[in-house]
This record gives structure tokens, sequence and C-alpha cells, in this order.
């Protein structure tokens, strides 16, 4: 897409959602043009999968916005996350909370981080299961240099985003029930799910964080 479509379709997005959710621009693959153009249309958060990638952008885009971990965090690039991320939407493991909060407390950071559901129980795919989240959270509330805020999931994808709406209910529900179990040191402020095909979807069943990369951009190479 031109610089202006790009820009046409931030706007739109931004005057489309409701005020409370965020947009997350899922950024991977696209050039530095484009991560400066949606930035000038009002976007604040940017989003990464991978670390190196984030890293290369961050050199020529810096604090001008806020950077969201989106991906999954391999545990040797944790050093280099906690420098250029102000959220982890992806924490799903003990040990990856552990090696997080070590770093961060190295370079005197709380981090927020949200703690990612594999909702579809899909075996290939990241996130904890909804059944073992208590566990994990109430293993890792604990750690300082951590606040946990919220929930994200990906949730299995399809042609019609109607048939994500279950995964996106049922996190919700996990939502809701961990909220109200009033655990220490846990906030559920944000709850982050629905991409392009799917954000209006995941808005209804309670999403306040949605992560778009090819609504803005077009599609990816
Ligand atoms: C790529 C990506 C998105 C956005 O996907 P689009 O279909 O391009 O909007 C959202 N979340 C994550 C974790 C992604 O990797």
């Amino acid at each position: 897409m031109n610089t202006r479509n790009i820009e046409q379709s931030v706007r739109q997005i931004i005057q489309s959602l409701p005020e409370n959710v965020l947009l997350v621009v899922a950024a991977k693959t696209r050039t530095p043009e484009e991560v400066k153009i949606v930035i000038r249309a009002g976007i604040k958060v940017i989003g990464y999968n991978y670390v190196q990638e984030a890293e290369k952008m961050y050199q020529v885009i810096g604090n001008q916005v806020e950077w969201h971990m989106i991906g999954h965090l391999q545990r040797n690039k944790v050093k280099k996350a906690v420098k250029i991320f102000d959220m982890i939407e992806t924490v799903d493991s003990v040990e990856l909370a552990e090696l997080l909060n070590k770093r961060c407390k190295l370079e005197s950071k709380i981090m927020p981080v949200l703690i990612e559901i594999n909702s579809g129980k899909e075996s290939n795919k990241t996130g904890v299961l909804p059944e073992k989240v208590d566990d994990l959270i109430l293993q890792i509330n604990q750690l300082p240099n951590l606040r946990i805020q919220g929930l994200m999931t990906m949730g299995p994808r399809f042609g019609n985003p109607e048939d994500a709406r279950p995964y996106f209910r049922a996190t919700r529900a996990v939502f809701d029930r961990i909220a109200q179990a009033g655990i220490p040191n846990v906030e559920m402020r944000y709850l982050s799910m629905g991409m392009s095909n799917s954000y209006q979807i995941a808005i209804e069943e309670g999403a306040n964080i949605v992560r778009i990369g090819t609504l803005l951009f077009g599609k990816r190479q």
C-alpha cells in the first residue's frame, strides 16, 4: 500500500475502536518507512515477534513509541528483549518469567507482562493451557521485577473469524476468573486478542488490546 493508504487505514481503525481499546501494530517484515508512516498517523505501540527484528527497528525509531513483544520469547533473547520492550505479552512458563525477572533486576526495570494462553489447546502452539494458568500465575506473581497485567491469546487461525469467537470467549472467562480470585500482585487490566480478520469479534468478547498488521499495511510479502 502507498503512504496515503496506510495513513488512511490507521486513522479509520483508530476511529472505529472503542476508546478503551489499544491498537498494537504488528510490524513484522515492514520497512522503517512503513513504520514511520503509522507512527505519524497516530500509532503509539509497535509489536514484534522477534527480538532481532525489533532491535533493528528500535535503532531507527527509538522511544517515541512503546514496544510490545508479541511473539514467543526465546531464553537467549531475554537480555536484549528487556532493553527494548515495554511489555512482554507472551510469558508462558516459570523458567521464562524467572529469567526475565533476573534480567529486569539487573537493569533496574519493572516489566509489565501478559500471560499467553494457548486457548485452542493446540499442541504445536506456544502459550499455557487454560487449565494451567492459575498454577503458573501463582508461581510467578511474587517475582518482584515483573507485573502481571493480563492475558494474551492468538487462538487458532480460521478463514471465518466467527469461528475464533469461542476461543476468545474462553480466554475472557479465564481473565474474569483470575480477576475475581484477587491474587496478590496480579492485575487483570489487559486482554490482548484479535488480529486483522478477527479484531472486531475479539473486542465483542472483551479484548482491550488488538494486534493488527495486514489491515494497515496490506499483505506481507
Ligand atoms: C502477525 C501477528 C498479528 C497480526 O496479524 P495480521 O493478520 O497481519 O493482522 C497479531 N499478533 C501476532 C502475535 C502476530 O504475530
